[in-house]
């Protein structure tokens, strides 16, 4: 009832500063986001023309998603669907065809210099690290694609679209430098974090950080007990001084972690997905802050 009466609100308000040109009624197109993350960079560039749903909501996990048959209906009747691709939604492509959509699927971090990592699974091969958003130099990109996209589906709107990115390109360029910042202000020996899975490649290659986890770049497959026992001994070895806990996967793994190693838990980052919208990182700026700011507060930066 909250969220519908907000609706409107907005919706009212809306109405009141950007009234439609010329007396034709601008109705909002309706756009589907496969994660909460790309959906908050589609709602900063789609402004109140565009009313966007995220298939994996937050706190959830986009790697070992189960689609509903709810999912298939908003895709059956959004004007453009946009995904992360890089290998992070496997399931996407049987829900899309599924709906019978004719939207386009726009592949939001097309152009970005992909990261691939050893496949730990098969020794001697490597996979694509999905994880781009982590690189807010990448989101940028995710935002033009973004943006371009909009623009192709609602032409009318592209003064709009186009206005909105570059705000929030402006803003993504300050929070750029706000988390080198943040991670500059750590003793360089201390630049070493721990996480479940591996998704912070992109974040440890911009900002010059090394991050270990003994789940590979998916969560799909449970780290052996020759994994677990390997960061055990890379921690003690390496004097890592705290493991970090993930929104999107089981706490209890980096917990054994910790009390094996001594290792602090230096609290929970938000990966793949964002904070419910009361929480710490409801928004990809928060998200980015957040997590800058907890790195730096466990290893001894500012
Ligand atoms: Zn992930």
């Amino acid at each position: 009832m909250k969220h519908v009466s907000r609706r409107l609100l907005l919706g009212t308000f809306a109405a009141l500063i950007a009234a439609p040109a010329a007396g034709e009624d601008a109705p909002r197109k309706r756009a589907v986001a496969s994660t909460s993350i790309i959906a908050d960079l589609v709602r900063n560039v789609g402004g109140e023309r565009i009313d966007v749903k995220a298939l994996v909501g937050a706190n959830s996990d986009a790697h070992v998603y189960s689609p509903t048959p709810g999912d298939a209906k908003d895709i059956a009747g959004a004007a453009v669907v946009f995904v992360n691709g890089l290998g992070l939604e496997g399931w996407l492509p049987r829900l899309v065809t599924a709906s019978g959509t004719k939207a386009p699927v726009v592949v939001v971090s097309k152009g970005v210099p992909a990261r691939r990592m050893p496949d730990e699974e098969h020794p001697g091969r490597s996979v694509t690290d999905p994880h781009a958003w982590q690189s807010i130099a990448d989101a940028k990109i995710y935002v033009a694609n973004i943006r371009d996209a909009l623009v192709a589906v609602d032409p009318p709107g592209k003064a709009g679209y186009e206005a909105n990115a570059q705000a929030y390109l402006a803003k993504l360029d300050e929070l750029d430098k706000e988390v080198r910042t943040a991670i500059a202000s750590i003793p360089a020996e201390r630049r070493k974090i721990i996480t479940t899975h591996d998704s912070f490649g992109y974040f440890g290659a911009a900002y010059g950080m090394s991050f270990i986890a003994p789940e590979g770049v998916s969560t799909d497959s449970e780290p052996s007990a020759k994994d677990v026992a390997r960061i055990i001994r890379q921690i003690k070895q390496q004097k890592i001084p705290a493991v970090f806990l993930e929104n999107v996967s089981d706490p209890r793994l980096i917990e054994q972690i910790a009390r094996e190693t001594g290792a602090a838990i230096g609290g929970k980052l938000y990966s793949d997905a964002l904070s419910e919208p009361a929480g710490p990182a409801s928004t990809y700026i928060d998200m980015m802050r957040h997590n800058a700011r907890e790195f730096a507060k466990a290893l001894g930066g500012v």
